[in-house]
């Protein structure tokens, strides 16, 4: 990510060069001389579910305005990863749910970012959209608009839950295990 001015001091003059004794090009204040390290983001959320159908949101907001999401968003500074994921669930799809597990850990290198999904219970079927939702739904398994899905993370977390899902009804798996991966 590309930076303009030094938020250490303020000033215009930052260099993207490697500085002493590193390996990789930093942006370096040139007159503080502080050192900004990037460092990737972390996106948590949660799979929530209620009897064998799970929650899905319609976005409202771009980036994939109108295309469907688990309700998942950056960790703010402050919180735990699972309290992120609740709140995210809370705020997109008004769903107060039940955490089970942490799920899928999928890292994004290319644009430095961390995504963590858990898997999560509705103890009731209410929900409704937020205001960054258009529309909150259950979906049954044969009913997911894999085609309409807003990104790669969702998609993966989806098709290793319904794998795993199977797998544990023909008592191949004793449960969902953590699926860690990179895309
Ligand atoms: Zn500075």
């Amino acid at each position: 990510m590309a930076m303009n001015f030094c938020s250490h001091c303020g000033a215009q003059a930052l260099e993207f060069r490697i500085p002493e004794g590193d390996l990789k090009p930093r942006y370096v204040c040139g007159q503080c001389g502080y050192i900004h390290y990037q460092n990737p983001k972390s996106v948590v959320g949660t799979l929530s579910r209620w009897q064998d159908q799970v929650l899905l949101c319609r976005r409202a907001i771009e980036p994939r305005y109108g295309l469907w999401t688990l309700p998942a968003g950056f960790l703010e500074i402050g919180e735990s990863i699972g309290e992120g994921a609740r709140r995210e669930t809370q705020e997109e799809a008004n769903a107060a749910v039940v955490l089970d597990r942490l799920y899928t850990v999928i890292t994004l290198p290319k644009i430095g970012q961390l995504h963590l999904m858990f898997l999560a219970d509705l103890p009731q079927p209410e929900f409704s959209a937020g205001a960054e939702s258009l529309e909150v739904r259950l979906f049954d398994e044969e009913d997911i608009p894999w085609e309409a899905m807003a990104f790669r993370t969702v998609s993966r977390t989806l098709r290793c839950f319904f794998r795993d899902r199977l797998q544990i009804r023909q008592k191949a798996l004793s449960e969902f295990p953590l699926r860690v991966s990179v895309l």
